[in-house]
């Protein structure tokens, strides 16, 4: 059986292909983080391998070296970090970005491209990532996705296809997989993960369409945790004084240096709780993200005019988009500790 969840026309387009024996050479699977790519690739490889009858039938010898990671003819291809190295020929197309999938891994490709395959029917490539190929290694896959050997499947995986070269992608069928409903991440981690309703409902809507990121969560505590830290410094910041805002501007913005994505999640986590309060103003308190802290979010809507909330949602979502733009990320971040509306009932924030 497929194991990816809630990408109903991804399988059913595989499936076909599969039945018909018109299976692409190369797949390129276009989605956004934690939403099953590496799972479809698995089950793509599985079903090429499989010795079972309903392939991917997850229980023969080859599917289980498969989910093992075991099997000889899968290959898993990935960014490798090539610290400050230089190198002409091979850089990527990105600013700044130091790591990426070089031409030596595609050699290595290539290489077991040309042989049979070892031990199952099909060989299967995946590459993780492929948005961080360097222009080189990119040119070198390029004949081989043109006219490919024997039985050879590429699955190549990315967040963003934009970054690819069109030549890349113009030789690969796409597949591309959604972000799921909240109601399907939900009745999926209750039905298949057997996560316990309360936590299944409050990690759905977390997971903002993400069923991987909800699936970590549910095993690992330390998700929740990281949500729940960010959350108690933003809520302390609003009632904070502006030397206490500008402290912890300056600290997002040394964070930013190090890590951008994981401001970047900050800010989506300030934007869903704005946006909670909007919703609880109008009286659609059950649409919250945070259903767990719907108390909080009643309390301080009292605080806000519905016209306060709206400005700093475009606030917070116009920070986000100049970061994204590589403005100052102190000035930026200052800018939205300026702009967090005053509360009715909380002292003057210069007086603190
Ligand atoms: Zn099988």
């Amino acid at each position: 059986m497929w194991s990816i969840v809630g990408q109903d026309r991804a399988v059913s387009l595989l499936q076909r292909s599969l039945a018909a024996g018109t299976l692409s050479h190369a797949y390129l699977v276009v989605g956004p983080a934690h939403v099953g790519k590496m799972t479809l690739a698995m089950d793509l490889a599985r079903a090429v391998n499989c010795e079972g009858s309903e392939p991917p039938c997850g229980e023969c010898d080859s599917c289980r070296r498969i989910t093992e990671g075991k099997h000889a003819d899968i290959s898993m291809t990935s960014l490798t970090d090539i610290g400050g190295e230089e190198n002409g020929e091979d850089e990527i197309a990105g600013k700044g970005i130091r790591t990426k999938i070089g031409v030596e891994q595609i050699d290595q490709i290539l290489h077991s491209v040309s042989l049979p395959p070892f031990e199952g029917r099909c060989k299967v490539f995946v590459i993780d990532g492929a948005e961080f190929l360097s222009i080189g290694a990119a040119n070198r896959l390029l004949k081989t996705l043109e006219e490919p050997e024997g039985n050879v499947v590429f699955v190549l995986l990315t967040t963003n296809e934009g970054m690819l070269p069109v030549t890349v992608v113009s030789r690969c069928q796409r597949v591309e997989l959604r972000p799921m409903g909240t109601g399907e991440i939900e009745a999926a981690l209750a039905s298949r993960w057997s996560v316990e309703p309360e936590r299944a409902r409050l990690l759905s809507r977390l997971a903002g369409g993400h069923l991987g990121w909800a699936i970590s969560a549910a095993s690992e505590g330390s998700l929740l945790q990281q949500r729940d830290e960010w959350l108690e410094g933003m809520l302390a910041v609003i009632d904070a004084g502006y030397e206490d805002r500008f402290s912890y501007a300056a600290r997002l913005a040394g964070r930013f240096r190090r890590n951008r994505r994981e401001v970047q999640e900050q800010l989506d986590l300030w934007l869903d709780w704005w946006r909670d309060l909007l919703l609880v103003n109008v009286g659609c308190g059950d649409a919250v993200v945070n259903v767990d802290r719907l108390p909080v979010l009643t309390e301080m809507t009292g605080r806000y005019s519905l016209a306060q909330v709206r400005v700093f949602i475009e606030d917070i979502r116009s920070a986000s988009e100049q970061l994204r733009l590589n403005a100052n990320p102190q000035l930026v971040l200052e800018v939205l500790m300026l702009s967090i509306p005053e509360g009715a009932g909380i002292a003057n924030p210069a007086a603190s």
